[in-house]
């Protein structure tokens, strides 16, 4: 079958089906070549239900994890975007459909090289690739419109609350090693509103403001 038939099916199967309704979002899922983000021997289930590795022990995560975090973005098209944890470049694709800017960064070197090759050879020239510890963020880049982590975190990290424009969103998978819970946080005038959503399962978020190594 034709990757773009799969892909179709993956929206209606996967992410439809299960409630995901931003337009653009479900625009942008059918569009990214997910095939390209994965490993050769990976590219028979490129579009089925489920995270898969990619090397150095982490994944790219599974479809519908991407686009329910990044329907909980609320992006419209003008934001400046922070994403944690580059990984594959996967959901830096997807957020480069839909926002202006995406500063993406990754702790593993090689990783973070694939990632930005990827990019580059899509097309993608709006997505800037660093290589460091996420959870300080980019302060010489801040403020953010929205910053989405990709890595299970004991908790938002402080700095990012810090690089997060007022009205600005973070998503977020927080909770323990082995198990958490996507976390929304608005920023609206000095106050954070909080809420919680789906259940999950990242690789985790290793840094000063994460887990150690
Ligand atoms: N968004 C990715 C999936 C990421 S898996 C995709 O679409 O493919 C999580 C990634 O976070 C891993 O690559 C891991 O190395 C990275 N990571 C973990 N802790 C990090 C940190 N403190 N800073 C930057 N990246 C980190």
């Amino acid at each position: 079958m034709e990757y773009s038939a799969l892909r179709k099916m993956m929206v209606e199967n996967q992410l439809i089906a299960r409630g995901i309704k931003d337009q653009r979002v479900l625009q942008a899922m059918l569009k990214v070549p997910r095939h390209l983000f994965v490993r050769e021997e990976d590219l028979y289930r490129a579009y089925d239900d489920m995270a898969l590795p990619i090397g150095e022990g982490q994944t790219i995560s599974q479809p519908y994890m991407v686009a329910k975090m990044t329907e909980l973005l609320e992006l419209k098209g003008d934001e400046k975007v922070l994403e944690i944890g580059t990984g594959s470049g996967y959901q830096a694709a997807i957020l480069a459909e839909l926002a202006r800017e995406v500063f993406t960064i990754e702790r593993i070197a090689s990783l973070a090289e694939e990632a930005e090759s990827r990019l580059r050879q899509l097309g993608y020239d709006n997505v800037y690739v660093f290589v460091r510890d996420g959870t300080l963020g980019l302060p010489e880049h801040a403020p953010f419109d929205r910053i989405i982590i990709t890595a299970g975190a004991p908790e938002v990290p402080e700095p990012l609350k810090k690089q997060l424009a007022d009205n600005g969103i973070i998503v977020a998978p927080v909770g323990s090693r082995y198990s958490q819970q996507l976390v929304k946080i608005e920023k609206l005038k000095e106050e954070f509103r909080q809420s919680y959503h789906t259940l999950c399962l990242f690789v985790p978020l290793i840094g000063e403001y994460g887990w150690n190594d």
